[in-house]
């Protein structure tokens, strides 16, 4: 679905990503592991086209990336295949980011309408199950406010997938909440494991990396210091510096 290859991305003299290669395949989940500001946020950004990257290819699909201008002055050049990797590749983000102004089922609905021109109602039959999915069918017609932290995650995830994405990433979706909220939050992304999603994650939390993932890619400084299998590389790291981020995460 995704392959990235040899991105490399700096913020001015700041270089931030310095090649690194990330594939994930139909029905893969990825984890990206690491230190703080070694680079997760930004390979995912860089993934989706949030942000431009300097050098390196992005192929989603198969479909590489199609680029004008070099270097610094690199940007995608085709809008449309912008778009279409935005909407496929749906991200759900450590503070949620929901619309505090719209009710839970309005937040759903608003992106397939708004960008895909989707039938309101075919959108909103599939919002309302989507938010049964995740257990909070019962908070449709309430405030992003009047939601707990998990409840209002649960409620991105279910946004993000009523974009019928190719694949789904998570910038530390459980980050931001108390131990027993993850666990509602865990339970929904292995769900969505369980049915063969196509995912990258960026986790804190190397119970669900561990439990979830067919790939671990650990980021150090920009680059990958190490991956593999989550057995192996959780039961049997080779880099000092994973196995020294392993025994300080626990
Ligand atoms: P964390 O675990 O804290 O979320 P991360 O691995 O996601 O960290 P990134 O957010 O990708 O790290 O940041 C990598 C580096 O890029 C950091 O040094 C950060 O300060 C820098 N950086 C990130 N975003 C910007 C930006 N918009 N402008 C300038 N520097 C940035
Ligand atoms: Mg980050």
């Amino acid at each position: 679905v995704l392959e990235i290859r040899d991105l490399h991305k700096s913020y001015g003299a700041l270089e931030v990503l310095k090649g690194v290669s990330v594939t994930a395949r139909k029905g893969d989940v990825v984890s990206l592991i690491g230190s703080s500001g070694s680079g997760k946020s930004t390979l995912l950004r860089c993934a989706n086209l949030l942000e431009d990257s300097q050098q390196g290819d992005i192929l989603f699909e198969g479909e590489p990336v199609k680029w004008k201008g070099k270097g610094p002055n690199r940007h995608p050049a085709d809008r449309r295949q912008v778009i279409r990797m935005r909407t496929n590749l749906s991200m759900v983000f450590q503070q949620f980011n929901l619309w505090a102004h719209m009710s839970i089922l309005q937040n759903v609905m608003e992106a397939p309408v708004t960008v895909l021109g989707e039938d309101r109602e075919k959108v909103e039959t599939r919002a309302r199950a989507l938010l049964d999915k995740v257990g909070i069918g019962d908070k449709c017609d309430v405030y992003p406010a009047q939601l707990s932290g998990g409840q209002q995650q649960r409620a991105a995830i279910a946004r993000a997938l009523a974009m019928q994405p190719r694949a789904l990433l998570f910038d530390e979706p459980t980050s931001a909440l108390d131990p027993e909220l993850q666990q509602e939050v865990v339970r929904v992304i292995k769900a969505l494991a369980a049915e063969d999603r196509t995912m990258i994650i960026v986790t804190h939390d190397m119970r669900l990396a561990a439990d979830v993932s067919d790939h671990v890619v650990f980021l150090h400084q920009g680059l990958i210091e190490e991956e593999g299998p989550p057995d192996r590389l959780f039961g049997a790291p080779r880099s000092e510096r994973l196995k020294q981020f392993l025994s300080a995460t626990v």
